[in-house]
């Protein structure tokens, strides 16, 4: 069992949020709190709202991930709530989480109270009940360690054992013990993450701790996957690139690549992809981009191919998540190199993005400044993407062409035709397959 006084003192410090959580919750909020109540005195446990759901309460930021921990059987709980409010559940035994998924989405996190242990440094842990001043000292920063109680003698009562409210009035990012940063390493990028999104500062103890954990290169031993998730997290945020700033002052983009960087020009490559996110998704609301993976690929693009390769090699097992991003970059370098032509007609330009994603298209127009590619990125998503051919293979075979690769020949010569506006009709188009095919 771990003494759990050992670092950051337990110090119980309680307050009534009553007030406060009236003032914030929206009337759905309210009324989902108010199930979790009824569940919980009919089953007879203690339930709690933690995380960074209160961490935002506190702030009085609006926060919808309702994340609930219980005193008790959280995975029964969970089960018995779903069933209560139509939704479904998904439990994660090993971890003792569940979550409960509304029918129009809504979701709620459900956990056992725990502690974990870690058999060896950046291992998952091992999973074991507990009590909810336990459950918060496994947590990773002091403002994300506190909790609420929701019912029994002390509803509403904020229980905050590890100095979360005065950090969170100092603006300061804390661990709560020496060991955390090697039990999970994670926890040195979320550090960093939290940091800029909230302005807030690391300590001094705690930066003294991240510094250790670098040097002991505890990242080899996370898994890929998991650096990755966070690295997704992090260029999900409004402001990667501050985060990715701190990030390269802490020397810890080496552990993605020795050679990866981040510096000015990395950072005015990312603010001018932030930019063409705005104006793309004010242009083509229906078309969806993934934030992560543009800014994956302004995080990447400085890196020579052999980088990148050895990358994908180390990364095995995010492999998923990172040829995405390295995948787009190689085909903008080849569309890119393409277009070095004063006059592109459209069939050109239809040939030069075919098979772009939105996020290279995004990525493609950030990278070149100016509003050249702007407008051909414009033109081929409103008159060229979707067009719709005027003829297929099957009109060529009933010219009597035999099945061969001349078809698709002829058909994509007679697509250039109509993108360039040389055919008005299926009519027309039907005159040149018919020429081209003799
Ligand atoms: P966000 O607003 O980004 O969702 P969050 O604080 O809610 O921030 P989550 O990743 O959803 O973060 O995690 C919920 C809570 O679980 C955190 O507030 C923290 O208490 C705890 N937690 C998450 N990851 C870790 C970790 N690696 N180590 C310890 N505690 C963690």
């Amino acid at each position: 069992m771990k003494d759990i006084t050992t670092d950051r003192r337990s110090n119980l410090i309680k307050k009534n949020v009553g007030d406060l959580m009236r003032e914030m919750f929206s009337s759905r909020i309210s009324e989902v709190i108010s199930e979790i109540i009824r569940m919980a005195d009919e089953i007879g446990c203690k339930a709690y709202l933690v995380g960074g759901f209160v961490r935002d309460l506190l702030m009085k930021k609006p926060n919808r991930d309702v994340d609930i921990v219980i005193e008790g059987d959280g995975i029964k709980f969970a089960e018995l709530f779903a069933r209560r409010v139509d939704g479904r559940v998904r439990t994660h035994k090993r971890f003792k989480t569940s979550a409960v998924i509304f029918s129009d989405g809504f979701r709620v996190d459900v956990a056992t109270a725990r502690e974990e242990y870690y058999a060896h440094p950046a291992a998952l842990p091992v999973v074991e009940i507990s009590s909810i001043e336990r459950d918060l000292y496994r947590r990773d920063f002091s403002i994300n360690a506190m909790a609420i109680c929701l019912n029994g003698k002390e509803t509403s009562m904020l229980y905050d054992f590890f100095g979360g409210q005065s950090d969170l009035k100092d603006h300061v990012i804390r661990v709560l013990h020496k060991r955390s940063f090697i039990d999970d390493p994670t926890r040195v990028f979320r550090a960093v993450r939290f940091e800029h999104r909230l302005g807030f500062r690391i300590c001094e103890p705690t930066l003294l701790l991240l510094e250790s954990a670098t040097r002991e290169k505890l990242f080899e031993k996370l898994s890929a996957e998991r650096l990755f998730n966070e690295a997704v997290l992090i260029l999900e945020e409004q402001k990667p690139e501050e985060a990715l700033l701190r990030m390269n002052e802490l020397g810890l983009l080496k552990f993605i690549h020795p050679e990866l960087c981040f510096r000015v020009e990395s950072n005015q490559l990312m603010n001018h992809c932030k930019e063409t996110l705005v104006w793309f998704e004010l242009n083509f609301p229906g078309r969806e981009v993934r934030r992560w993976v543009v800014m994956m690929m302004a995080l990447f693009d400085s890196l020579a191919n052999d980088c990148r390769d050895e990358m994908l090699q180390k990364f095995k097992s995010a492999k998923k998540m990172l040829s995405c991003p390295l995948v787009n970059l190689a085909k903008v370098e080849a569309a890119t190199a393409k277009l070095h032509k004063p006059v592109v007609s459209p069939s050109f330009v239809g040939k030069a993005f075919e098979n772009l994603t939105n996020e290279a298209l995004v990525f493609m127009a950030a990278k070149q400044t100016g509003e050249g590619i702007k407008a051909l990125v414009t033109s081929y998503l409103t008159n060229i993407k979707d067009i719709r051919p005027f003829i297929n293979g099957e009109d060529i075979l009933k010219m009597g062409v035999s099945p061969s690769p001349i078809i698709s020949n002829i058909l994509e010569q007679v697509m250039e035709a109509q993108l360039d506006g040389k055919l008005k009709s299926r009519h027309e188009a039907l005159k040149l397959a018919d020429k081209l095919s003799r």
